[in-house]
């Protein structure tokens, strides 16, 4: 078999065998096919596509590509959870606190932030002392002692999407749907659990710009899902404004554990309940999505969840007082106010830009290897809807650097008016299954 003619099958839109298939990713994952053959391979993908055959293919022999993790000694069905990132996205936090209190095991492996996306690692690692590199024995240890662990992608899980996406990522090849989620689904079916929850989000802060992608995207993953017998199931949710109020690790990490407390902004809490119902079904532990929710708000009034949390931060090394005492978080130098030069009723929040001003505050990174300021970030004071006077103030800057005339800018700009008044964004448009 040669590269050339596969590249050359696909450029004419035939369909690749299974054969085929695992000759590219083998071929590839070893060394033995070059960046630039697979690069004009995935370039070929992008414009012609992937049959529903051949994107599961493609899906499984990524995931066989390393290890593919045995979760069978974690007793109950695991249920993992997976973004496709936003800006304040600190569902993770919630959902997996909420839905292991109720006793279903959460085994979740997460990533970190790039650009203007956060990641549930980076947020974490804010709690001093708790680590994210657990070794596996020690994951389903924990697990099965208190139903959670959220860690780090082991280096040998899929290794051929860390060289695919790294070169996707300087080819123009990243927005394809079936290369997302062959990327996505090969990480979530290697990490072993028996069901996924997706959160596929769309907007300004989100990979895919409209609902319609989104929901081809959503369809593609479940697709791949139910090939493998996985309950796969989507909620497509709305990021044309930041999750929450707040962006910015540690500035995140206190806003869930408000949200734990009861004291949360009412759209995270309201995506952690729909979704959290979900996995609860899915986990078989409800016959009905009515009946959990009612179990997930249980277990935030009599704080089940939230010591959930704080035996999970302690049995990866963390200081469990912060979960308790969130006041005890190293604050930044600075909180700066950035008031409104206009009036009117909100009726565009640009996430992206946020989620970019928190990055170069240093609460985020331009590059893998940049380091990153768990204290800053920013705290919204006003959102889509919301009616605003000249002069109020529209966010508190958390910030170690000040705030250049340029940065400020950006936050205002961010910021959209009009004189009508604007209904409040449908944060979830559709749960797929
Ligand atoms: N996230 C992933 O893990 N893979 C993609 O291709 C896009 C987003």
């Amino acid at each position: 078999m040669r590269m050339v003619d596969l590249i050359e099958k696909k450029k004419n839109n035939e369909v690749l065998t299974d054969e085929e298939i695992h000759f590219i990713v083998q071929g590839y994952t070893k060394g033995e096919i070059p960046d630039y053959q697979m690069s004009a391979l995935m370039m070929a993908i992008c414009f012609q596509g992937l049959n529903k055959h051949e994107t599961a293919t493609l899906t499984l022999e990524m995931m066989h590509s390393g290890d593919v993790i045995d979760l069978s000694e974690i007793q109950g069905i695991k249920v993992d959870k997976h973004s496709t990132g936003g800006v304040g996205d600190k569902t993770s936090l919630v959902l997996g606190p909420i839905v292991a209190a109720c006793g279903v095991p959460v085994a979740k492996m997460s990533g970190r932030g790039l650009g203007h996306t956060g990641g549930t690692l980076d947020k974490l690692e804010s709690i001093p002392g708790l680590s994210v590199m657990v070794e596996k024995d020690d994951f389903i240890r924990q697990v099965n002692d208190c139903h959670l662990a959220i860690i780090g992608q082991t280096g040998s899980l899929v290794p051929a999407d860390k060289k695919m996406y790294a070169l996707r990522d300087v080819t123009a090849t990243v927005s394809c749907i079936p290369l997302i989620a062959s990327s996505i689904m090969s990480k979530k079916l290697a990490a072993g659990s028996d069901a996924i929850l997706l959160d596929v989000k769309y907007g300004d802060g989100a990979f895919m710009k409209t609902i319609e992608d989104a929901k081809r995207l959503a369809k593609t993953m479940i697709e791949i899902g139910d090939s493998l017998n996985r309950d796969t199931r989507a909620t497509i949710s709305n990021m044309s404004q930041p999750l929450g109020n707040a962006i910015g690790n540690s500035l995140e990490v206190k806003e869930a554990i408000a949200t734990l407390n009861g004291k949360g902004p009412h759209d995270l809490l309201e995506l952690c309940l729909l979704a959290g119902s979900h996995m609860l079904v899915q986990a078989k532990h409800a016959t009905d999505l009515n009946s959990a929710r009612s179990m997930l708000e249980e277990v935030i009034d009599n704080k089940k969840a939230l010591d959930a949390l704080a035996q999970m931060v302690k049995a990866q090394g963390g200081d469990d007082n912060y979960i308790y005492h969130p006041e005890l978080f190293e604050c930044a130098k600075e909180v700066i106010e950035v008031k409104s030069t206009k009036q009117g009723y909100i009726k565009e929040l640009e996430a992206k830009a946020l989620g970019l001003v928190s990055m170069k505050l240093g609460g985020g990174r331009q590059t893998t290897e940049d380091t990153i300021d768990y204290s800053v970030g920013l705290i919204l004071n006003k959102k889509i809807g919301d009616y605003v006077n000249s002069g109020e103030t529209l966010v508190y800057v958390h910030t170690n650097i000040g705030l250049s005339k340029e940065l400020e800018n950006e936050i205002i700009s961010a910021y959209h008016f009009q004189d009508e008044e604007v209904p409040e964004p449908i944060l979830i448009d559709d749960v797929l299954s």
